[in-house]
């Protein structure tokens, strides 16, 4: 008998689905490294997928699922070898190329990244695409001129994936962070991850003046619309904001005014494309300056058969932090 594997499976024929599947080998497609998929994750991106809210998934059948760490178990890959603890996340998984939502994947060699030795796999999905995103995006301030000492740091949708890992690590390298959220009731919560003070994400996400009173010397921004545009308004002179996300809206309301009169920096980030040496770099940071204690506490596990129910679920704002989908479950 051959092996099959459970994976989560998105259709066209006739219309947008998504089912649980036992695939076969032949199933898993092309690539020169086989894994063993130990954990994925759950993200804004894939609750859109998932209900094709937006139409995220370019190819079909396509396994769902924007990444996944675990064991290689076979490599034709001359940088990869069985045993090796790998991390896969972005470039296109869940789009147009098979993701994380499966017991076993195969992948081109050349898009993993070898997980760093301090991190299990485990870990590394707690951190995931969003922790990465979080990391990318920290880099972009820093690269924009941030340090801890030009003033505070605003983290907006800081009670999500993202937003979480944002706080930690920011408050990891000393900066004041100051948390905009929907859920005042997590107050506590971003208290714990290191936020110096949280505020509700009403103030400012409705529209605002072109320029506004002065305050972040940087922002994190997630959540794109009248947030960022606001958010960039309230920029202090010379200060860097980056935008990851668009869980407001993709739309900008914004005027040219903040750029040309503040100096203001507004930097995209975008965490699938990004050069392997870039990705690498993120990684390596991940695994030296998060603290991990934090990490676990804004984590749950996700059994891998409740990850379909989840995704209204992360799209209407309800998931706190980090799912971790345990494939074993
Ligand atoms: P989550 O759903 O975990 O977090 C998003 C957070 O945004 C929510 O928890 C909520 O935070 C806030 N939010 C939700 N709806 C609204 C709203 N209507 N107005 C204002 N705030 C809102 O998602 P992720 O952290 O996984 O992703 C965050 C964003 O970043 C998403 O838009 C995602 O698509 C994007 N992303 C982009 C990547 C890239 O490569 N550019 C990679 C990864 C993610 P709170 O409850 O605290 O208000």
């Amino acid at each position: 008998m051959t092996d099959t594997y459970k994976a989560l499976i998105a259709n066209n024929d006739p219309e947008f689905s998504v089912s649980y599947q036992q695939i076969g080998e032949q199933e898993l497609g092309e690539g020169d490294v086989t894994v063993a998929v130990e954990y994925s994750t759950l993200n804004f991106k894939d609750g859109l997928a998932m209900t094709n809210a937006s139409p995220i998934v370019q190819k079909f059948p396509l396994i769902m699922g924007v990444d996944f760490s675990g064991t290689v178990v076979e490599s034709d890959h001359a940088g990869f070898q069985a045993g090796d603890k790998v991390v896969m996340n972005g470039y296109g998984c869940s789009e147009n190329r098979n993701g994380g939502y499966t017991e076993r994947a195969r992948i081109n060699g050349d898009l993993l990244v070898a997980l760093p030795e301090s991190l299990t796999s485990r870990q590394a999905m707690a951190i995931g695409t969003a922790g990465y995103t979080a990391m990318l995006s920290v880099m972009a301030l820093e690269e924009g001129g941030m340090t801890p000492d030009r003033g505070e740091v605003l983290v907006t949708g800081a009670a999500g994936g993202v937003g979480t890992v944002a706080v930690v690590l920011l408050a990891g390298l000393g900066y004041r962070v100051v948390a905009s959220t929907g859920r005042m009731e997590e107050t506590e919560f971003l208290t714990s991850l290191g936020a110096a003070e949280v505020i509700d994400r009403q103030t400012l996400s409705e529209p605002g003046k072109p320029m506004q009173r002065e305050r972040w010397a940087g922002v994190v921004d997630c959540v794109g619309s009248k947030t960022l545009a606001n958010v960039v308004a309230q920029t202090q002179y010379g200060g860097v904001v980056t935008a990851c996300g668009l869980a407001q809206g993709a739309d900008l309301p914004l005027t040219v005014l903040p750029f040309i009169l503040r100096n203001v920096q507004l930097q995209g980030v975008d965490s699938v494309h990004a050069p392997m040496a870039r990705r690498q770099e993120a990684w390596r940071r991940l695994a030296s300056e998060l603290d991990i204690a934090r990490l676990e506490s804004l984590s749950f596990d996700l059994p891998f058969s409740e990850v379909l129910d989840s995704a209204p679920k992360i799209l209407a704002g309800q998931i706190r932090g980090r799912a971790i989908v345990d494939m074993g479950q």
